[in-house]
């Protein structure tokens, strides 16, 4: 830190010395100059005396010749009494010695003989007093040669005084008088002064420079202390500076951690940690950059889990999750570094291969992947058994565009679910034909009802033991103005997809009930009408009440209505039974219809309300041909039976099939054999005439 006493103090002592110094310097030489003014006066008055008593009479010696030798001077002035004169003058004063000059400079005169006819023309006193301004000057002498002798160590002032003389009225100068006073005891009195003086001033000097020293000190204290203290702050904030950093550092760390997380969950899901839509579409996006800048080729597979969503209701979300996260794993073990493979949601995976060489190298990885669903997945305690349907789309052959591509695999995904699951498909150009169509279809299937395009057939159901007529199967047809007759496989499921089947069943219910009961009047007593119900319907929940008010509107009672329900209702809702026992509540039967084609399982046979079992076309078919279809539908009429249910067997064509159920014991028949879906009015005359043996000849005498 910064010195300030040290600095003050030794510029203050030299401040102060010097003006001591200067004080004391100056009070000298103002006492010098008073001194010798007054000893001029002094002088002045002497030599005034000395002109008007004694000057008249030594004039002439001054007069004369001066340019004679030193001793013929002396001897001149000695003639003169001069010194014995002048002796009597300066008695009693402090002249110690006297000279007078010649004008010419020359030493006239001396009360010391030794120096007269010294010249003195060059001496700067004796030129000024020449010129009429007298002149003292004071010398300090070791030894001086005074009239009375010689005398030591003397202060003397000697001062050259004009002598005027004045002719015709003109005052000139006539010769230079000198003379020499002792002012020892002056001198002494000042120096003794000066002393005092000097004393008095560097005592009030040093007074004010401890005094200010002091000062200073103290404020060199209070600084440092200051400064000290400042230095504390200082170090203080310094520290709180970098603590305050350090916060801030870790902030900004934290933020920039929980910005990562943020982007790291808006690009990925969160279930599988695979990328989602959002990043799949970025990457998609980027790679088809670099397909068009390098000519490169690669491919969209889309993977859909088929029937995820059994496990799903069947088994619980949880294990759902779990099950999904297992698939995932497995599904990255087949994926290349550079590919992507991300979740779009449910059940859908995407992946992304790049660089591929052609769509040989692309199916082949779809057919890795297939392969990876053979072993089962086991999930807690679960061992299940899975499969997957893929479509591809490739670029650049299929499309460049993110959305495009997409769109294409997806299509092409429906394509393998198509064509049985568990396999993959290429998109082709006619998926989009298809597509098109879907949605064509779809507009004019809404319209369908209000221009009357739609209409239920009717397919009679027989008892098998005395073929009498004991119920019919209300089909829905759709006879498209613009399509021509499109068949319930292609519009019963779009219906479903889009919605529209929940009108679409409210009006084939209604339409059904209105037609068994024209039918009562006209007097055909069809004893039970079975209607198809899609599982939407079901899950709608209002379905007891909307029965309820059809039945009341058409008079139709509870006992003369079956529901055919498939068995993926059991497997895909969640309150399957609830909803069943509902519907059974209000007195209609139910029939569990294409009975052995989906997962049946026995127990739950067991606790559905059912009364009956539609045995399906599918194992009728192998009648005669295939012994384990007959083994099935042996099984399938005996469960019915143990289980006290009416078995039925649909689509029974041939008067062996209709033999082989017989023997069977199936209680109930349909099929070509005994009358196809017809519409109502045909329905009424083919059966109103018929008595109730009325079975077809063929049927009757078929090997029973
Ligand atoms: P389903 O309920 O199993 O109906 C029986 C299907 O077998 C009917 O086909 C019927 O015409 C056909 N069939 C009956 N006997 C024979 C036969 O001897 N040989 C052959 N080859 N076929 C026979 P359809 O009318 O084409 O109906 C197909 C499916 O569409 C129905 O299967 C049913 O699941 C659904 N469906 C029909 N109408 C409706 C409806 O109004 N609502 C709902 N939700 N689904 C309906
Ligand atoms: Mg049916
Ligand atoms: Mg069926």
């Amino acid at each position: 830190m910064f010195n300030l006493t040290r600095y003050f103090s030794t510029l203050s002592f030299v401040l102060m010395a010097l003006a001591a110094g200067l004080l004391t310097l100056y009070y000298r030489s103002i006492t010098n100059e008073q001194l010798l003014h007054h000893e001029q006066n002094r002088a002045e008055e002497f030599t005034q005396v000395f002109e008007n008593s004694l000057w008249p009479h030594f004039k002439p010696v001054i007069d004369a010749d001066q340019s004679a030798s030193p001793d013929v001077l002396r001897e001149r002035a000695a003639t003169t009494k001069l010194r014995e004169a002048l002796g009597n003058m300066m008695r009693g004063t402090t002249v110690l010695k006297i000279k007078i000059y010649s004008r010419d400079g020359i030493t006239a005169f001396s009360t010391d003989p030794q120096q007269i006819g010294e010249n003195k023309a060059g001496n700067a006193g004796f030129r000024s007093a020449l010129n009429d301004m007298p002149r003292s000057e004071l010398t300090h002498r070791n030894q001086f040669d005074a009239i009375e002798g010689t005398l030591e160590e003397r202060d003397v002032i000697s001062t050259y005084v004009p002598i005027h003389n004045i002719e015709n009225g003109q005052q000139h100068v006539d010769g230079v008088f000198e003379v020499y006073q002792d002012v020892t005891t002056f001198v002494q009195e000042a120096d003794r002064h000066l002393k005092w003086v000097s004393t008095g001033v560097v005592a009030v000097l040093a007074a004010l420079y401890l005094a200010q020293f002091m000062v200073v000190r103290r404020a060199q204290t209070i600084l440092r202390a200051q400064a000290r203290a400042l230095e504390d702050t200082n170090q203080e904030l310094d520290h709180r500076v970098q603590e305050r950093t350090h916060d801030l550092e870790n902030e900004i760390s934290e933020r920039r951690r929980a910005e990562q997380r943020l982007d790291y969950l808006a690009h990925h899901d969160p279930l599988t940690d695979l990328p989602n839509r959002l990043l799949f579409k970025e990457r998609l996006l980027q790679s088809l950059q670099q397909v068009s800048r390098h000519d490169a080729q690669l491919a969209v597979l889309f993977i859909d889990l088929d029937h995820f969503k059994d496990v799903n209701d069947t088994l619980g979300h949880s294990v759902g999750d779990a099950l999904l996260t297992t698939v995932t794993r497995r599904l990255q073990t087949c994926i290349r570094p550079g590919d992507t493979l991300a979740r779009l949601g449910g059940d859908e995976f995407i992946c992304i291969l790049e660089n591929i060489g052609g769509p040989a190298s692309a199916l082949e990885v779809a057919d890795q992947l297939l392969e990876l669903f053979r072993q089962p997945f086991f999930v807690g305690d679960n061992q299940l058994y899975l499969s997957a349907s893929i479509g591809i789309s490739q670029a650049p052959a299929d499309g460049t565009e993110v959305d495009v591509l997409v769109r294409k695999a997806d299509a092409a995904m429906y394509q393998a679910k198509a064509h049985g699951r568990n396999r993959s498909h290429f998109y082709t150009s006619t998926m989009t034909t298809n597509a098109q169509e879907r949605i064509q279809l779809e507009g004019l299937l809404r319209e369908a009802i209000a221009s009357n395009e739609l209409s239920v057939h009717f397919q009679p159901k027989i008892e098998v033991q005395s073929g009498r007529l004991l119920g019919a199967e209300a089909l829905l047809r759709w006879n498209s103005a613009e399509l021509g007759s499109i068949p319930p496989s292609r519009f019963i499921p779009l219906a479903e997809e889009t919605g529209f089947i929940m009108e679409l069943g409210f009006w084939v219910l209604c339409e059904t009930c209105r037609q068994v009961a024209a039918w009562d009047e006209v007097g055909l007593r069809v004893p039970v009408v079975s209607i198809n119900l899609s599982v939407k319907q079901l899950e709608r929940g209002n379905l007891p009440e909307l029965l309820r008010t059809i039945m009341r509107e058409t008079g139709i009672t509870p006992d003369r209505i079956e529901l055919e329900i498939t068995e993926s209702v059991i497997m895909v809702m969640e309150d399957a039974f609830t909803m069943l026992a509902d519907l059974r509540a209000l007195g209609v039967r139910l029939a569990l219809d294409d009975f052995g084609t989906g997962f049946s399982s026995l127990s739950y046979l067991k606790k559905l309300p059912v009364q009956t079992l539609k045995i399906d076309r599918a194992f009728i078919i192998g009648i005669g041909e295939s012994r384990s279809d007959e083994s099935i539908i042996q099984a399938m009429v005996d469960i019915s039976r143990s289980l006290n249910l009416v078995s039925v067997a649909e689509g029974v064509e041939t008067a062996e099939q209709f033999a082989f159920l017989r023997r069977l014991g199936c209680e109930q028949v349909q099929g070509y054999l005994f009358g196809k879906p017809v519409p109502a009015n045909e329905f009424l005359s083919r059966w109103q005439a018929q008595t109730a043996a009325a079975l077809p000849a063929l049927a009757l005498t078929g090997q029973g």
